[in-house]
């Protein structure tokens, strides 16, 4: 079976869309998981109070035979190949994954909180994954940003077609 899944990506050290694209050829290399679309790419607002640069965030749409366990053990992958170290929370990252949806499923456990907890609160999450939401889901993210307190900037930066781009020429 496969679950649709909505994943936001964010980086905000060193070459920032080399980390994106790299991160994104990564997904595409494991069979049991299908690319489905992408965002156009933004620059927004660190949050959190940690000093430091701004960030580039997209939204991946995917299909996955991957459990949500799976799926989170193989961003966790990704990003330690991006040399990702957790030094100060909401800190400065190379790379950074989050599962923001895994089909209609809800999971509160330590390592994994789906859907993601500060969705709603953030612009840089949801405005991205309008752009890749199927109808149902696009709604509800529709609603989120309707009433959303989150009031930072966010800038698009590449339209979602230069993104796909990426892709293609793997
Ligand atoms: P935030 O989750 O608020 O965006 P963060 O992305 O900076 O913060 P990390 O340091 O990247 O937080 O992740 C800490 C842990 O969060 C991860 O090791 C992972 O187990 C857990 N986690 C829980 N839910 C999710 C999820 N939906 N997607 C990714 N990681 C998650
Ligand atoms: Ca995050
Ligand atoms: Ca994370």
């Amino acid at each position: 079976m496969w679950t649709r899944t909505y994943l936001s990506i964010g980086t905000n050290m060193g070459n920032r869309v080399g980390n994106l694209k790299q991160a994104l050829g990564l997904l595409n290399r494991r069979p049991e998981i299908r690319l489905m679309d992408v965002s156009s790419l933004y620059e927004t607002a660190p949050v959190g109070g940690v000093a430091q640069a701004n960030f580039l965030n997209l939204a991946v749409a995917l299909e996955t035979r991957l459990s949500a366990k799976e799926l989170l053990n193989w961003l966790h992958v990704i990003e330690q190949s991006l040399h990702r170290r957790r030094l100060i929370h909401w800190g400065p990252r190379t790379i950074d994954l989050d599962i923001v949806m895994y089909g209609r499923s809800c999971f509160n456990n330590v390592t994994l909180k789906v859907p993601h907890p500060e969705m709603g609160n953030r612009r840089f999450v949801l405005v991205p994954m309008t752009e890749v939401a199927v109808k149902g889901d696009r709604e509800r993210i529709e609603e989120l940003l309707k009433i959303t307190p989150d009031r930072e900037w966010i800038n698009q930066r590449l339209v979602k077609k230069e993104v796909a781009e990426w892709i293609k020429k793997k």
